[in-house]
């Protein structure tokens, strides 16, 4: 019994999330009477913090004894019934051998182990006097008996806790759920998951990350924790579970596979799983234990992959759902809008800046002359530019503006806020900017468009009403040479159409 061995545990311990190295009155009923029993002056039960890194002794409760300078001898007579398995009994530590430590004031001491149902070690419980004592078997028996009635109530309360934590856990998971189902947006789904992560696991940190497949890089799009370590953009190479997809535990910096995407500074242990829905790898969810040293539990592993699928399943949902709908309201060939998404937001635009009493204005642009340029030089080759004129839409207008196919080779582009001198002069601007379009591998001649140009409140109230004037100017454009911009006139209203 040196000073030395009280470092060392040799069995494997329990668990019972003694945290703190605090007493706990509840155990102190238990020491009282053990120093009773015992015929002795002085008692303390001892336990073991197995959830710190550092595996320690932690005195729950002290009898007859107010200071901790027994600890040694303590220590070790403690270790050696634990290590013995069996009651350990030093009727004079003065007189023996084995007690190779400072023995303190305390000459006797006898030990109990503690043992979880499992027959795992948890502890000692102690009695010690100033005095030296014979200790009978009768003695002994009482000692492991109070012992078992500590691991009694320890069971219990943990047995209490687990279930405190799995209804809550199960309530926090049912929440999420019921979150999800109101999702109408992937972005939505990642600030219910962002939510639901940090109450689910308030002291580890962690990351869910999406394959972004235009990028070809995984995205995180949710962190929580103080210690996120997770790079925000990685190649998905460099995460074992999106390699294998499996799920990647990595408790050790020492041991193995680490992935790259996780910053080893300071190291904790964590826990990477693949998010898969139909087939398909969606993402990546990290966990990282709270604290450098600690490990992620059985039950907060498990947990953490209910959450990854239970989110992999609502993403897959939405993204299929964000794909159809953007089927329904985009062109496939130019990536704008349509015809239908078109009228629907001219509608919208239209109430909004009349409440606000501002201007809308509308652009009708048509390629001219599109059917020779298509008979020249193919029908592909007629993609082309309706794809390049698609992109050029796209990039020269402002982020508020709303470029649509309207039909063949004829778009529109709202302009909310917009008055008719402004639109008037972008749509110059787009004449001369296709003018300069020139599509790879064509020999096409100067590329031009006809364009028409109608505005609230100058040509009419209403979505029809301003349609049929841009309209009217772009077949004026057309009639007066092509290659031009032609500012719509209210006078060509018909008598039913309401202009201001
Ligand atoms: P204008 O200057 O009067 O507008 O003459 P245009 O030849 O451009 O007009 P017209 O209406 O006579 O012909 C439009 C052509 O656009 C006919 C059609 O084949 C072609 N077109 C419509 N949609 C597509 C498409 O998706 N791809 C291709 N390549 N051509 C298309
Ligand atoms: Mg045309
Ligand atoms: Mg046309």
């Amino acid at each position: 019994m040196s000073r030395n061995e009280s470092n060392t545990i040799p069995q494997i311990l329990y668990d019972y999330s003694v945290k703190d190295a605090e007493p706990e009155e509840r155990f102190d009923d238990v020491t009282v009477l053990a120093a009773e029993v015992g015929g002795v002056g002085a008692a303390a039960l001892f336990l073991v913090d197995q959830t710190s890194s550092e595996q320690r002794w932690v005195v729950k409760s002290r009898h007859g004894i107010s200071s901790l300078r027994e600890a040694p001898a303590f220590h070790s007579v403690c270790l050696a019934a634990v290590t013995a398995r069996e009651v350990m009994v030093v009727s004079d530590a003065f007189a023996d051998a084995r007690v190779t430590t400072p023995p303190g004031t305390m000459r006797f001491y006898a030990a109990a182990p503690l043992f979880s149902p499992s027959g795992q070690s948890a502890g000692a419980l102690c009695v010690m006097d100033r005095e030296p004592h014979e200790f009978s078997l009768e003695k002994r028996r009482s000692l492991e008996r109070l012992g078992r009635q500590v691991m009694a109530q320890l069971e219990l309360g943990k047995q209490r806790s687990e279930l405190e934590r799995v209804t809550r856990e199960t309530s926090l998971l049912n929440e999420m759920g019921d979150l999800f189902q109101s999702c109408l947006t992937m972005e939505e789904a990642f600030l219910v998951i962002n939510r639901s992560a940090r109450r689910l696991f308030p002291t580890e940190s962690g990351a869910l990350c999406i394959q972004n497949p235009t990028k070809g890089m995984v995205e995180a799009v949710a962190f929580w924790g103080e210690t996120t370590s997770c790079e925000p953009v990685f190649a998905a190479e460099e995460c074992w579970a999106l390699r294998r997809g499996r799920v990647h535990i990595a408790e050790e910096p020492s041991a193995g596979l680490l992935c790259r995407h996780v910053s080893q500074v300071p190291w904790t242990s964590y826990l990477c799983i693949p998010m898969m829905a139909q087939g398909e790898t969606l993402g990546v969810l990290n966990l990282q234990a709270g604290r450098p040293g600690e490990r992620l539990t059985a039950a907060q592993q498990q947990l953490a992959i209910t959450v990854a699928e239970q989110a992999g399943l609502a993403l897959a949902n939405l993204k299929l759902r964000e794909t159809l709908r953007s089927q329904s309201m985009r062109d496939p060939l130019t990536g704008l809008y349509n015809r239908r998404y078109m009228d629907e937001m001219l509608e919208r635009e239209l109430y909004r800046v009349q409440r606000k009493q501002s201007s809308l204005s509308l652009i009708m642009l048509d390629l001219d002359h599109f059917k020779q340029f298509n008979d020249r030089l193919g029908h592909a080759a007629g993609d082309t530019l309706l794809r390049a004129l698609g992109g050029l839409l796209t990039t020269r207008v402002r982020r508020e503006d709303i470029p649509c196919r309207y039909g063949g080779e004829e778009f529109v582009v709202i302009l909310p806020e917009a008055t008719l001198e402004i639109a008037q002069r972008r749509a110059e601007m787009l004449r001369e900017e296709v003018r300069q379009l020139s599509l790879e591998g064509e020999a096409h001649g100067p590329i031009t468009l006809s364009l028409g140009v109608s505005s609230y409140p100058q040509h009419g109230r209403n979505v029809a009403v301003l349609l049929r004037v841009a309209d009217q100017a772009l077949y004026r454009a057309k009639n007066e040479g092509r290659d031009r911009v032609v500012v719509g006139d209210a006078s060509e209203l018909e008598p039913g159409d309401v202009a201001s």
